[in-house]
């Protein structure tokens, strides 16, 4: 009876078990019922689709503006943690500059070797 007792709060919740099923996006409900004992394998499928399979604070503001949310399908824009907006302006920003940066490091390094090839000759 205790034991059917129990099974009774399948409904009741706690945030640490929401954050085993966002830690898991990618395990199924049935391996998640291992580290869920006071949970059954439906219940568990029916919380996830009600909570989500993935953390909702898992996509983290725009480094630039933190306005608006990365832009997790852009692989660049991910990767700088920039916004669809902000990504887009990278990109412009970055084409636009691409010579002259490209110059300005060639130059630094010319300089550098030059210095070092001046030293070695005494
Ligand atoms: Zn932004």
């Amino acid at each position: 009876m205790i034991f059917l007792a129990e099974r009774g709060n399948w409904n009741i919740w706690t945030s640490h078990e929401d954050d085993l099923i966002w830690s898991h996006p990618d395990w199924t409900a049935r391996e998640l019922a291992d580290v869920l004992p006071r949970h059954t394998v439906p219940a568990i499928r029916m919380h996830r689709s009600r909570i989500g399979r993935y953390r909702p604070t898992a996509t983290p503001l725009c480094q630039r503006c933190g306005e608006h949310p990365v832009w997790t399908a852009a692989r660049d824009g991910s990767r700088w943690g920039l916004c669809r907006q902000c990504t887009l302006d990278e990109r412009e920003w970055r084409v636009r500059h691409r010579g002259e940066h490209e110059r300005r490091d060639n130059a630094i390094r010319q300089a550098k070797w030059k210095r070092k090839h001046r030293r070695s000759n005494g």
